[in-house]
Parts: C-alpha cells; sequence; structure tokens
C-alpha cells in the first residue's frame, strides 16, 4: 500500500473516531436519536470526510442497520445503544462502532465486546488466520457468560466498497485463510444476552445502489441522479427525504426495489431478543499495524 492511501486511511480513520466520539457526547436520557445522527453527520462533513454510510442508532435487541427516517420520533432513555459510523477520503473507508448502556443494567455486556476486540486488536498482524480471530472473540465473549452474535462478522474495507474480503468471524470457523500485508479490515465483536443469532425485521431505511436499469419515471430518475454520487455506498432514506420530499422518496425507492436496483438493509435483531452490544475499529494490517479509529475512551 503507498504512503497516500496510508494516509487518506488514517484520515478517514481520524475523521470517523471524532465523530463517532462527537455523537456518544450526545448520548443521554431525552436525546432524539435522529438529531444526533444529524449531527454526527454534519459533523464528518465539517472535518472534511465524506460519509461512508448513515451514521446509526441500534437499540436494545437490534444490533445494526437501525437508522431514522425523516419521521422517526425515537428519544434515547434506558437502553443499550450501539452507535456506527463511517467516514471516508476518496473512497478510503473507516468504520467504527460503541456501545452506551444507559440502562446501568449491561455494563459487563459492553464490556464483553470491547474486550473482545481489544483482544482482536493484539493478535492482528499478516499470516494470523481469521478462525483464529474468531476463536479469540468467542472466547473472550463468552467468558462473561455471553454469546457471540455468529452470523454477523467484521470484514475487508475495499475502495469505496464497505463490504469486502475477508470476513472477520465472531467465533471459530476454522477458516484457515491467513491475513495479508495490506489488508484493511474492520473488526466488530458483537456479544448478546439471547441467542446470538440476528434476523431482518423490517422496514428497511437504508439501502445500496446495485444497478439502474429499467427506469424511466422522471421522478425517480432524478432521484436516481442524487444516489449515484453516494458511488456505490450505502444511503439513508432520510437523505433523499430532505431534498425530494416523503411521497417522492417512498415512490422511487418502490420502483428501485420492484427492479431489483436497490438492496435493502433493514434492522437485525436477535432471535431471542436478547440485548446486545458491539465494539467496532478499522485496521490496515502491517507487521505494525495502524488502528485508523484509535480514539482514547
Ligand atoms: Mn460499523
Ligand atoms: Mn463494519
Amino acid at each position: 500500500m503507498d504512503q497516500e492511501t496510508i494516509q487518506k486511511h488514517i484520515q478517514a480513520g481520524k475523521i470517523a473516531a471524532e465523530a463517532l466520539h462527537y455523537g456518544k457526547s450526545l448520548i443521554e436520557p431525552g436525546a432524539k436519536v435522529i438529531e444526533i445522527l444529524d449531527k454526527i453527520e454534519e459533523k464528518i462533513h465539517q472535518l472534511g470526510g465524506q460519509l461512508a454510510f448513515p451514521a446509526q442508532i441500534s437499540l436494545n435487541e437490534f444490533a445494526a442497520h437501525s437508522c431514522s427516517d425523516l419521521n422517526d420520533a425515537t428519544i434515547l432513555k434506558d437502553q443499550v445503544i450501539k452507535l456506527d459510523v463511517g467516514a471516508h477520503i476518496d473512497g478510503y473507508i473507516a468504520d467504527n462502532a460503541l456501545t452506551i448502556d444507559l440502562s446501568g443494567k449491561h455494563e459487563d455486556l459492553v464490556k464483553a465486546s470491547r474486550e473482545a476486540l481489544n483482544n482482536a486488536l493484539k493478535m492482528i498482524r499478516p499470516g494470523v488466520a481469521l478462525g483464529e480471530i474468531g476463536k479469540v472473540i468467542h472466547e473472550t465473549i463468552t467468558s462473561y457468560g455471553f454469546s457471540p452474535v455468529k452470523n454477523l462478522s467484521g470484514h475487508g474495507l475495499g475502495h469505496y466498497n464497505i463490504h469486502t474480503s475477508p470476513s472477520i468471524p465472531n467465533f471459530n470457523n476454522n477458516n484457515e485463510r491467513i491475513l495479508k500485508e495490506g489488508d484493511v479490515i474492520a473488526i466488530e465483536p458483537f456479544a448478546s444476552t439471547g441467542a446470538g443469532i440476528v434476523q431482518e425485521s423490517s422496514p428497511a431505511t437504508v439501502f445500496t445502489l446495485l444497478n439502474e436499469q429499467g427506469i424511466r419515471d422522471p421522478i425517480t430518475r432524478n432521484i436516481l441522479k442524487e444516489i449515484r454520487t453516494y458511488k456505490g455506498l450505502p444511503f439513508a432514506k432520510r437523505w433523499l427525504e430532505k431534498k425530494f420530499t416523503t411521497p417522492k422518496t417512498n415512490f422511487a425507492l418502490r420502483q428501485l426495489s420492484a427492479k431489483d436496483c436497490i438492496v435493502h438493509h433493514p434492522p437485525l435483531f436477535d432471535q431471542a431478543r436478547g440485548m446486545i452490544s458491539q465494539a467496532e475499529h478499522t485496521v490496515i494490517v502491517l507487521e505494525k499495524p495502524i488502528i485508523t479509529t484509535w480514539h482514547e475512551e
């Protein structure tokens, strides 16, 4: 990896981490989720970054992909709150997440995913097998008496590509594939008090453009022009609602779905409705790995 690319990853990581911790400072009982998400996204832009995906806040049994649409009135109270934030510089992405427990009852659950992440980070180097990373995550989380979420995993970060290979398991899947120098990966353990398996809920408020075939309607084509500026990265329904109104956005998303032009990313929740915590960092795999999203607690 050349120096310029490394610098862009580092810059994206700084911005993503600063925006994440700014968001963390806004999390308190009575705060409106939609306002926190808007402020985090504004912060990323102020810091000179672009959005790698919509900022997301997932509550309690929801692990990921909860994102306010324009009429979301959700207010924070005594929940387990996962905040997930991503930024990019010229397509070089940083992805990070943390959990805040406003219930006061799930401190250990928060610790379990964070410690699993820290233990995984300590072993990152070229040559380590993916299954070995999963094993350490699994062992750390189960040592607290919780289950890792097995059907969610960390992932490689490609250029303008948020989910690429390798997939970093949260349990030992016996994958002998090894990390290579120059891999950029997000490691994201999830700990659950429930099943440790998530399933999709509906409806989705986050989407990715797949192709543009067969769209002739002028309203949808106009919205498609905007979606194209996200360059294949995930986008929020809310972003479009602000620009084009809710009815036009709904109309366009329905058309794009009918033609299989967009992928839906619906909220994911624990099958047994257990509480879930998450921790995530982005790392460049080198002999001396660089945690691009590193930040003081
Ligand atoms: Mn993330
Ligand atoms: Mn991720």
